[in-house]
């Protein structure tokens, strides 16, 4: 079966077609400014064919599906024969509150439960939902599949989740922690859990997703108990451009000081602060890096505090989580920056020694694949894995359209 698994956002559509008899990716690409111009990236994978990189009109999410579609199955930069050949089609949707625990067949009750989520994922719930509303028009009849950015953190029990706010925010607007990343945790704490033997129950897990945004996740028994982002992604760690975790009262403060309005405030924390707010330099942890070490750089010191600041709160929240899990068996790291920055690993570990977790440095030179690193006496496993949540999207969505 071939699954073609969409990521919608409000102007931008990414696509891969898996062939889940090899579980190979035939094609992908991204289509970009939807609804104001057009564009079209598409990339043939599994044969020799050219990409195709054009500007072409695409007002609506149809017409991005529609041009994907036309791509997929046409002579020149196909890799399917027909419409007939792509069996299903998996989501990728942000916030799906607590109405759902696990990926779902997509219905009109689905649809109607995506929609009643909105007020929580405001700006990527409306995107997601033109991405399957458009499939739904040009693939009539093709089985969707829905995978909640959110579904694997449902099963944090209620101290973790709830806010110490008067509670009937929670009874009234469902204001709670939810955690997302959830498809790449539950992906490589399982690889995790393979590389520890096999057996879910009693182990302990810390999976660091760490890329342009971030969050950290405590697994028991295969299980998530607690996670970093909240309600929405702006929760715990710095990241590449957002604040993460910040006292509150904060936001009233800058707005007092700087004439902003709270709409400002919220793009300023969103947008303008994590590492980049405070190095001046970058979102980017490679520029950041970069300057770090270039003493001629006037915002080197800067940088290195932008770094040292992450570094920080990302072995902070392990050794938070150590609590939380009571031990831990292994420490994951993944993501962009999780998978490919040596020194961030050995920084991050380096501060756990009190922990008694240690790597090997040799081994973590290494970039992008899966290995353990652990090192020598070290009380905890530390492995890379690279995340694949497209690969698991295509998963869910082939054995749901099975069953
Ligand atoms: P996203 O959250 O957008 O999916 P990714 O997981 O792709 O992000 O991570 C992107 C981030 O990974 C980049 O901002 C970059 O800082 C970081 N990154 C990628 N490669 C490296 C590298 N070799 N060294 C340091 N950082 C890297």
């Amino acid at each position: 079966m071939n699954v073609l698994i969409i990521n919608a956002g409000s102007s931008s559509l990414k696509y891969q077609l898996f062939d889940m008899n090899t579980e190979e990716v035939a094609a992908k690409g991204v289509c970009e400014r939807i609804g104001i111009g057009g564009h079209l990236k598409h990339t043939p994978v599994s044969n020799g064919k050219p990409v195709f990189d054009e500007d072409i009109p695409l007002p609506t999410h149809s017409e991005a599906i529609s041009a994907v579609l036309d791509k997929l199955t046409g002579a020149e930069y196909g890799v399917v024969s027909s419409l007939s050949e792509i069996g299903a089609v998996g989501h990728r949707v942000l916030h799906g509150g607590q109405s759902f625990s696990e990926s779902v067949l997509i219905d009109d009750d689905v649809i109607r439960a995506i929609e009643d989520n909105i007020p929580l994922g405001p700006l990527h719930n409306p995107a997601n939902l033109m991405g399957i509303n458009a499939c739904r028009s040009e693939m009539p009849g093709v089985p969707q599949v829905a995978v909640f950015d959110t579904a694997f953190h449902q099963t944090m029990p209620e101290k973790a989740y709830t806010y110490a706010i008067p509670y009937s925010y929670y009874e009234k607007y469902n204001v709670r922690r939810y955690g997302f990343h959830g498809t790449s945790h539950r992906y490589v704490s399982a690889e995790a859990i393979k590389m520890l033997g096999g057996r879910a129950e009693g182990t302990r897990v810390i999976t660091c997703h760490l890329g342009n945004g971030s969050s950290i996740a405590a697994v028991k028994d295969g299980k998530c108990l607690d996670t970093s982002m909240g309600m929405t992604p702006l929760e715990g760690l710095p990241m590449g451009t957002r604040s993460g975790s910040i006292d509150p009262a904060i936001i009233e403060f800058v707005a007092n000081h700087e004439g902003l309005t709270r709409e400002e405030v919220f793009d300023v924390l969103n947008k303008k602060s994590g590492v980049l707010g405070i190095s001046g330099v970058s979102s980017d942890f490679r520029d950041i890096e970069a300057a770090a070490e270039d003493g001629g750089n006037p915002l080197s010191r800067r940088a290195r505090l932008a770094l040292d600041v992450f570094r920080y709160n990302v072995a902070k929240y392990i050794g938070s989580y150590v609590v939380t899990l009571g031990g831990v068996d292994a420490i994951v790291f993944t993501a962009g920056l999780g998978e490919n920055s040596a020194d961030l690993r050995e920084a991050v570990v380096s501060r756990l020694g009190g922990l008694g977790v240690s790597i090997d440095k040799e081994k973590n030179k290494t970039r992008g694949k899966l290995l353990d690193i652990t090192g020598e006496g070290s009380s905890a496993r530390v492995f890379i894995i690279p995340t694949n949540e497209e690969l698991v999207i295509a998963r869910d969505t082939k054995s749901i359209v099975e069953a």
